[in-house]
């Protein structure tokens, strides 16, 4: 019975660094597995190792920014000059939409 018990515990503890790798654009599944057997370093190497080029992508669209047209650098969604090659951008129509529905 303490076995059962102990392997359900390992189980719910692997999900720690699984839902971490989730969160990098990594596969929740082996890190899954690999916690559930070596929780110790599992737990570290989540925490060591980054995100990949969709995640940040990812979390680059989820805070507000988008790539720019002629660089492809992250700039702010307002922006109507790039920062990086100086170029104008175009807003998308959404967020002019909601810029003059703020102003009074
Ligand atoms: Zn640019």
């Amino acid at each position: 019975m303490e076995i059962f018990i102990l392997i359900v515990f390992m189980g719910l503890l692997a999900l720690i660094p699984a839902r971490i790798a989730a969160s990098k654009g990594r596969d929740p599944g082996v890190w899954w597995f690999y916690g559930f057997f070596l929780f110790i370093i599992a737990i570290i190497h989540v925490a060591l190792v980054s995100d990949t080029v969709g995640a940040t992508e990812q979390k680059a669209v989820a805070a507000g920014n988008l790539k720019c047209p002629h660089c492809a650098e992250w700039i702010k969604r307002e922006a109507k000059v790039c920062r990086h090659c100086g170029r104008d951008v175009e807003p998308p129509a959404g967020s002019a939409m909601r810029a003059t529905a703020v102003s009074p």
